[in-house]
């Protein structure tokens, strides 16, 4: 668009200035210019809106001016304004892109009333209901694209966010989540702790169980972190039977009690599965953050590590950054909590 008004501005400009329209190739000329400056700063810009606006309000006053300042112009000039609404919401999107169309093609219905109100052929009852009829058009057509177009973006965007399976989030919702939290945990100077929770011999359930029952299992566990954990909270679905929980303000010692209660809470429910009852434990590793670092990557690589170390433990128990101390507190056997598994068919082995 920008090289085109480059290309457009210059030409029209040349040749007004043959034909001795002074004012009106200046003008061209100074839309050339901002459009050149435009292409140039564009592509460094950090507020695109800033610059949208500021390429908009002086193409389309450069526009009403032409209409205006040109006595000579046939009035097919007023079909340029048409171009309008396209633009406005192309660039500024609905509700501003909606604001400067009413505002612009209102000021060019103006110009063209003042310059054709002797003129029956123009602003007679039929052609005139034509003309506002064939605007209004354009632009109500205009406008609801744009909204259909912004809502299918907005939802083609959370579906890349979301976990097909589980509707919770998937590795780039939890970074853009992370990216936002990290921010606002500097800034406040706020604790934030990092989960990584894997599912104990989960193979076993798709191998006793069927593929169902564990896509079904996976379901089940998403939804129970999800009811138990705050809305300000985010789990998300890392891949295959691993999960990821960042809790937001919340410190590491917190955080453990919280990995503890969800791993209680699995190993405690039980899955109903075509008749059959699937019970689940899982492992967790914790991380937090500042102390394990500062980024997604070094938070989530503390956290698999402990994980690793939870599993090699003999799973089913949440592992902290300080075992040591935290050993009596968080760590629970898995033999302790077979009497709540006695029922179900599956066990996770010792
Ligand atoms: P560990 O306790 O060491 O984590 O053992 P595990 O069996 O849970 O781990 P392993 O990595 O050996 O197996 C993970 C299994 O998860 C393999 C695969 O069959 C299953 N799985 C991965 N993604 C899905 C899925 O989307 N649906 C189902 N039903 N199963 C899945
Ligand atoms: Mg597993
Ligand atoms: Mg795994």
């Amino acid at each position: 668009m920008l090289w085109t008004t480059v290309v457009a501005g210059a030409f029209f400009g040349l040749i007004n200035l043959v034909l001795g329209a002074v004012a009106a190739a200046l003008l061209e000329f100074a839309m050339c210019g901002l459009s050149a400056y435009l292409l140039y700063s564009v592509p460094r810009a950090r507020h695109l809106e800033r610059w949208m606006l500021a390429y908009t309000l002086p193409f389309f006053s450069v526009m009403m001016l032409l209409l205006y300042l040109m006595p000579d112009a046939t009035d097919t000039l007023f079909v340029w304004t048409l171009l309008i609404p396209l633009v406005a919401h192309l660039l500024l999107g609905r509700r501003l892109g909606l604001f400067i169309s009413l505002l612009f093609m209102s000021i060019a219905a103006f110009i063209f009333w003042n310059k054709n109100h002797g003129d029956p052929e123009l602003t007679g009852f039929l052609p005139a209901a034509n003309i506002v009829l064939v605007s209004l058009c354009i632009l109500y057509f205009t406008h609801t694209y744009e909204i259909s177009r912004e809502r299918t973006e907005l939802q083609l965007l959370r579906a890349a966010r979301t976990d097909f399976l589980t509707g919770v989030a998937n590795l780039a919702g939890l970074s853009e989540f992370f990216r936002t939290e990290r921010t606002r945990a500097l800034r406040q100077r706020q604790a934030l702790s990092l989960l990584l929770l894997d599912l104990d011999h989960f193979k076993r359930v798709n191998d006793v169980f069927g593929h169902d029952a564990g896509d079904a299992a996976l379901k089940f566990v998403a939804a129970l972190m999800r009811e138990r954990l705050r809305s300000t909270d985010l789990v998300a679905r890392l891949g295959g039977e691993e999960f990821a929980c960042v809790l937001v303000n919340t410190t590491g010692e917190t955080a453990v009690q919280v990995a503890e209660n969800l791993r209680l809470a699995v190993a405690g429910g039980s899955l109903d599965h075509a008749g059959r009852s699937i019970g689940l434990t899982m492992s967790i590793g914790v991380a937090q953050f500042g102390r394990d670092g500062e980024e997604l990557q070094s938070l989530l690589a503390a956290a698999d590590k402990r994980l690793y170390q939870a599993k090699a433990a003999g799973r089913n128990r949440v592992v902290c950054a300080t075992p040591a101390v935290a050993a009596d507190a968080i760590r629970v056997r898995a033999d302790e909590l077979w009497p709540a598994l006695q029922d179900s068919n599956l066990r996770p082995s010792p």
